[in-house]
């Protein structure tokens, strides 16, 4: 692949279609798969993603807002879209768009069901969560009565799915806690289905979930960062393989004197004659001020170089004294080799956010190898 010559987000979709191929070799055949595209697709690129991903035939897409879910309707997504966390003010684009929500509460429920009948829909898809333990988003397990009683006054909306979040699929020491969720999960299941008399699909594993408990795939599962290659294990980063790679580029090189201070509010001060590398990615790119001062690191030819004072909005300088290095230099931030979840470590962050933090100004470039 060629040298950055800029700031660049590179997406390797080859390993998206090994990291999707390896998740479903875990999967019963039968048991469908829903990719998470949400935020921009982990900050990858949502169009980009979900087109692949559609061509390799995945059965539903996810996404957090709306908003994401009609920008992958613009761009020719035909596949269904689940809306997580769907909010009333969007309730007409959402049917205008075809994309189905998460109805998590009583005034959720009322409201689509309102849409829904406004929009003169029949049976309209929706998915219900229900809360198991996580406490963020979804139904009490004692709302199933009152659910019942809305969804049988209306023919608006039919019940695809139901479905739950783990809080700690991928933490071992919370096996008790974890298969307590898929016990209430099931029991929730059972009750719903006897209540409205026909069989919604079940769904409740995120990667983690997908890798440490194969007894609860149940009818289809919700994948997110496996896709973008990282398994929240040493033992399964070693099967996935990361999809971005955040590469620029040495600007500047300053050789400076002992005592001397590098960048805003002098918060680096030199212990010796040192050499600094000026490189062209700063916190509005997505690297934050917590990688300052010392946490984060790039690689250049190889080596690391430490982070020195404050994060800049648009550059970071870096400490290569003793590293061989010009300007115009490639400089790795994360790849497939030097991990975004190592890096996400340096600042005690994990690979999630630092993924989701590549902004929009970092250019995009598409490689399949
Ligand atoms: C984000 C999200 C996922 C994906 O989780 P990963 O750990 O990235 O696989 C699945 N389900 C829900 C409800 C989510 O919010």
């Amino acid at each position: 692949m060629p040298k950055a010559l800029e700031t660049v987000l590179e997406i390797n979709l080859a390993a998206l279609t090994h990291n999707f191929n390896y998740l479903k070799l875990k999967l019963q055949p039968q048991t469908k798969f829903l990719a998470v595209v949400k935020a921009f697709a982990y900050g990858s690129d949502s169009v980009e993603i979900a087109k692949h991903l559609q061509n390799l035939d995945v059965d539903y897409f996810a996404v957090a807002y709306a908003k994401e879910g009609v920008i992958l309707r613009d761009a020719g997504i035909t596949k269904p879209i689940l809306v997580l966390h769907p909010q009333p003010i969007n309730f007409n684009t959402i049917i205008e768009r075809c994309l189905e929500p998460s109805i998590y509460s009583a005034k959720v429920l009322k409201e689509f069901i309102a849409a829904a009948e406004t929009h003169s829909q029949s049976q309209y898809p929706v998915h219900i969560k229900f809360n198991t333990g996580l406490n963020r988003l979804g139904f009490s397990p004692n709302k199933i009565d009152a659910i019942i009683l809305k969804l049988n006054a209306t023919s608006a909306i039919v019940v695809k799915s139901i479905f739950s979040h783990l809080a700690a699929s991928e933490a071992k020491n919370e096996l008790t806690f974890t298969n307590k969720q898929i016990d209430t999960f099931k029991n929730i299941a059972q009750e719903f289905e006897t209540k409205i008399g026909y069989k919604p699909w079940l769904h409740l594993c995120n990667t983690s979930g997908v890798i440490n408990y194969p007894n609860a795939h149940f009818n289809m599962v919700r994948c997110g960062i496996g896709l973008y290659g990282f398994g929240n294990s040493a033992k399964e980063d070693k099967n996935l393989k990361p999809i971005a790679s955040l590469k620029s580029v040495i600007s500047q090189i300053h050789k400076i004197k002992t005592n001397e201070t590098v960048g805003y509010n002098r918060a680096y001060t030199s212990k010796g004659l040192e050499k600094t590398a000026t490189i062209p990615v700063g916190h509005a790119d997505g690297v934050s001020r917590i990688y300052g001062n010392g946490k984060g690191f790039v690689i250049i030819n190889k080596q690391k170089a430490v982070i020195i004072g404050n994060v800049c909005m648009d550059m970071i300088m870096v400490n290569v004294t003793g590293i061989n290095c010009n300007e115009g230099d490639e400089v790795i931030v994360f790849d497939a080799k030097y991990k975004a979840s190592d890096f996400a470590e340096s600042a005690h962050t994990i690979s999630y956010e630092i993924l989701t933090a590549i902004s929009q100004r970092v250019k995009r470039v598409f490689i399949s190898e």
